[in-house]
């Protein structure tokens, strides 16, 4: 593995189990902290939503170093609205996320579900990278697709990085530039919350430890933390 590119979904905890910002408050300034000292970058797909409600956090983001994508305005699901809602959802979102970075190129789908045919709506608002698919996740062999969007899909779930790193490590090393996903609420322990086993199994300073694992061990192995836009930049011109 040379490559590889840490991306965080930014939301409230566990959508749509819960509605608390738990993972904003105490999870989110972990995560951005972690980086800093490991002096690594990252993609922070945001909701317009979380950003309206902590602008102090994700100004954090671009300022220090790394790329702001969009999560959607809301955390709803765009396989569920019309093309004429998710039209607005991403116009909002838009509006809000590039009064933090005018730059706003990358993009990933709540629940990673983006109906193909709405990729025009992404060209339309000047996005040119989509995160919303992952290989491990139906539908990931859609055929060929008319749009000029780059789509570089997700290689592991999130919860992936809460089993044991002498486990995922090996199996990550694997693919040769994985794209792997954290949310700030798997930094804050829920493991009494009523949410599924799978969202709340080693979720706090054990989630913390993991990636700090993953981390360290990459780096003393040479490999490059690109953000999503570096990345698709790096493939473009190989
Ligand atoms: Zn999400």
């Amino acid at each position: 593995m040379k490559n590889i590119t840490i991306t965080v979904d930014v939301e409230e905890d566990c959508p749509p189990m819960l509605t608390s910002t738990r993972g904003m408050e105490e999870g989110l300034p972990k995560l951005l902290d972690l980086f800093k000292k490991e002096e690594i970058s990252a993609t922070f797909f945001v909701t317009g939503v979380m950003a309206e409600q902590y602008p102090d956090l994700i100004y954090r983001v671009p300022e220090e170093g790394h790329e702001l994508g969009c999560h959607g305005y809301t955390h709803a699901r765009f396989d569920r609205m019309d093309i004429a809602e998710a039209r607005i959802a991403l116009k909002q979102a838009g509006k809000v996320l590039r009064q933090f970075e005018r730059e706003l190129v990358s993009f990933r789908a709540p629940n990673l579900q983006f109906p193909k045919n709405y990729l025009k709506l992404l060209e339309e608002e000047g996005f040119l990278y989509d995160s919303s698919l992952a290989i491990y996740k139906p539908p990931f062999f859609q055929g060929k697709i008319e749009s000029r969007i780059i789509r570089i899909p997700a290689t592991v779930t999130s919860s992936f990085l809460r089993l044991r790193p002498d486990f995922f490590l090996p199996l990550l090393k694997r693919s040769k530039a994985p794209v792997v996903f954290v949310h700030p609420w798997e930094f804050v322990d829920m493991s009494n919350m009523p949410i599924r086993l799978d969202c709340r199994f080693n979720t706090g300073e054990k989630a913390l430890e993991n990636l700090k694992v993953l981390i360290r061990t990459l780096k003393a192995e040479n490999c490059h933390f690109l953000t999503l836009q570096e990345r698709a930049n790096l493939e473009k011109y190989k």
